[in-house]
């Protein structure tokens, strides 16, 4: 099958393959889509998205503002 992000062909029974796309970078990729980070795959550096990626993790650790009032 085709990833949906970088468009690369993979096998499903990839072990390193995270269905619907290739790798568990492009599932982040898409991830951060839906966090609202617009942008073109094209024209991503890719090791400034993987510190990108790296900060997903800690944004968990956001505060709650709708609980401190
Ligand atoms: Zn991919």
């Amino acid at each position: 099958m085709r990833c949906l992000i970088c468009d690369k062909e993979f096998s499903k029974n990839d072990p390193d393959a995270a269905l619907p796309f290739c790798s568990p970078r492009c599932k982040m990729i898409d991830l951060k889509r839906w966090l609202g980070e617009e942008y073109s795959v094209e024209s991503v550096n890719v090791d400034k998205l993987e510190e990108q990626i790296a900060g997903v993790d800690s944004e968990d650790d956001e505060p709650r503002q709708d609980l401190t009032t």
